[in-house]
């Protein structure tokens, strides 16, 4: 296949920002690939060459993509990095440059998808001292064939930023409607949730139809789309939601891990689908040995611990494990326990479908319990009373809240949904605060007085996955200390964008444009109706969205968080009538 009509179809789903439009485009272009390619284009429309929890990402910095722009277009470096400051866009630059005035040479080589997928192996896998330099050339190489169009998505995807707007969402609904029907759509879905490889989807849909999809099932190194839970404003409420009974388990403040204990190796997946398996290589070994048969897939919370005392320290401890160098020093200095909650699989049986208790007198059978292995804490409550007593329980032992987990015959693990089998509970809630936000960086103003020439203040988004798009809730200017804001260039300019991403409604305009991509922790006092933001726009009065007043950054990036796993417009909505519930005394 030509790379050009690869290119041509990311421009038409560029050029518009309706949903039904782009999966029609999709659909229309999925129709007539071959399964080989189909998965590869699947990787690219990402800016990837293989899904996302592979691990390895072709992540070219913007410098040295100008680079292989300026060597291909004979283009004086300053001038390609000037004409960069302005679009704030490799691919913008390229576009303007590469192909323009192209004279097809001897050495001319079509740019076939093969090709591209080719060279693109050849930047990821470029090794040792000179690996920047043989990344440029493979690059510029690829460049050297290409019309301005191929430039722009080469430029793209080699960065990992594409632009083009389409979402793991759409792209279902394209492949449903090419190779399946309307109903199937809900398989497909679930075929994604629990492989989270895209690319596996369309290539079996597209090879072996609907019936392909039925068959896929949870694989060991195939990270699950994790479940998450509802939240409830009180622990009556909760209970009473559940039907008078329940499980309640500790709500540990630490990061989530799926763990993969393969027959030779075990991964640690974050929720993020990022491999954590380096960063807890004793909590890998420690499962492995306290595992009784051959593989199995768990989640359970990673909590650090005092050395000393054994006492559960804060999240930011644990985030130490999250560095890059100095790993067997922050083994050492950081003790982790692993706190399990869940199984979705055991020896070749699919846990997921399988009734939370059953699942959780799995865990407890398959697992010897240790030092750093160890079951959530959990309880079956009755009554409000019990419920109210096992929180008080779980803030002492300095747990952030309780998680109520369904015991009835239905509550299954239901991969990336979040429902009411699983309701939460903070001690913020409690204390009337709303719970906190993690939200996205959509854009920056520039700072004055003391912040002058920095970045003073954020716009940030939530996102709606029911409409694929990201409105504004506030304009976040407190809780930065100065090394943040020192940092803040570094954090979020590969994300620059010229003008308002195609996937974010904004009614203010900052200074500089990003690409939903940073997630920050965010507190605040109160929501309310905003006429200047535009998350949750119309829900409660026209033409007014959701705001979040006196909005304070807590310190904590959530690297451990994609754009679209940030707080949803419906979680603000329910915090939103929460609040209104609180403050009407309905309760009383
Ligand atoms: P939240 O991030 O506030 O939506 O809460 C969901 C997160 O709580 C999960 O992703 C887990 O990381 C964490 N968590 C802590 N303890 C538990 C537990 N016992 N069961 C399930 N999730 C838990």
């Amino acid at each position: 296949m030509d790379f050009t009509d690869i290119a041509k179809m990311f421009d038409r789903l560029e050029s518009t920002s309706a949903r039904l439009e782009m999966t029609a485009i999709l659909a229309d272009f999925f129709k007539d690939c071959n399964p080989d390619d189909l998965r590869s284009i699947i990787y690219l429309s990402q800016g990837k060459l293989h899904p996302d929890f592979y691990g390895v990402e072709l992540g070219m910095a913007d410098k040295l993509v100008l680079r292989a722009i300026a060597f291909t277009s004979g283009t004086k470096d300053s001038k390609v990095e000037e004409m960069w400051v302005k679009e704030g866009d490799p691919g913008a630059v390229a576009e303007k440059l590469i192909g323009t005035k192209k004279q097809m040479t001897l050495f001319s080589e079509p740019l076939t998808l093969d090709r591209v997928v080719k060279g693109l192996t050849l930047i990821e896998t470029a090794e040792g001292k000179d690996s920047q330099d043989k990344k440029m050339k493979h690059l510029a190489n690829l460049l050297h064939d290409s019309g301005p169009l191929e430039a722009r998505y080469l430029c793209r995807i080699v960065t990992g930023r594409m632009r083009i707007g389409a979402s793991t969402m759409t792209i279902l609904d394209a492949l449903s409607i090419a190779f399946a029907t309307k109903e199937d759509r809900e398989s497909v879905e679930r075929a994604f949730n629990v492989t989270c490889d895209l690319g596996l989807v369309a290539e079996t849909i597209c090879r072996s139809g609907i019936d392909g999809i039925q068959r896929i099932q949870v694989t060991i190194g195939n990270p699950i789309k994790v479940m998450l839970a509802e939240r409830l404003p009180s622990i009556g409420e909760v209970v009473s939601k559940m039907g008078g009974e329940c499980a309640i388990e500790y709500k540990y403040d630490g990061i989530r891990a799926q763990v993969h204990i393969g027959k030779d190796s075990v991964k640690i997946y974050s929720r993020r689908l990022e491999d954590l398996t380096p960063n807890f290589p004793d909590i890998a070994q420690a499962l492995r040995e306290h595992f009784k048969g051959t593989e199995a897939i768990i989640e359970g919370e990673c909590v650090a611990v005092d050395a000393e005392t054994g006492y559960m320290q804060s999240f930011q401890e644990v985030t130490h494990r999250r560095r890059k160098h100095g790993m067997d020093d922050a083994v050492k200095e950081v003790p982790v326990r692993i706190f399990m909650f869940d199984m979705l699989y055991v020896d070749g049986k699919d846990m997921t479908t399988t009734p939370y208790l059953q699942r959780r007198s799995a865990l407890t059978e398959w697992f010897d319990i240790s030092d750093n292995v160890q079951m959530s804490t959990m309880r079956i409550v009755h009554s409000e009373d019990e419920g109210e007593e096992f929180f008080e329980e779980a803030i002492t032992a300095r747990c952030e809240g309780v998680m109520a987990k369904s015991i009835s015959d239905d509550s299954i693990y239901r991969a990336g949904s979040r429902g009411f089998l699983w309701i939460k509970y903070k001690k913020d809630y409690q204390e009337n605060l709303t719970d906190s936000f993690d939200l996205s960086v959509v854009g920056a103003f520039y700072g004055m007085g003391k912040r002058a020439g920095k970045y003073g203040a954020l716009l940030m988004a939530s996102y709606d996955p029911e409409i694929e798009r990201f409105g504004t809730v506030c304009k976040l200017g407190t809780g930065f200390d100065d090394a943040f804001l020192d940092g803040m260039p570094a954090l979020l300019d590969g994300y620059k964008t010229s003008k308002r991403p195609s996937s974010l409604d904004a009614k203010m305009i900052p200074d500089v444009w990003f690409e939903p991509h940073v997630v920050l922790e965010v507190v605040a006092a109160e929501i309310t109706v905003s006429p200047n933001h535009t998350a949750g726009m119309g829900m409660i009065k026209d033409d007014s969205g959701l705001g979040i007043r006196f909005p304070r950054f807590t310190g904590r990036v959530r690297d451990d968080k994609d754009a679209e796993q940030c707080t949803t417009v419906q979680e603000i909505m329910e915090m939103y009538e929460m609040q209104a519930h609180d403050s009407t005394g309905i309760d009383e």
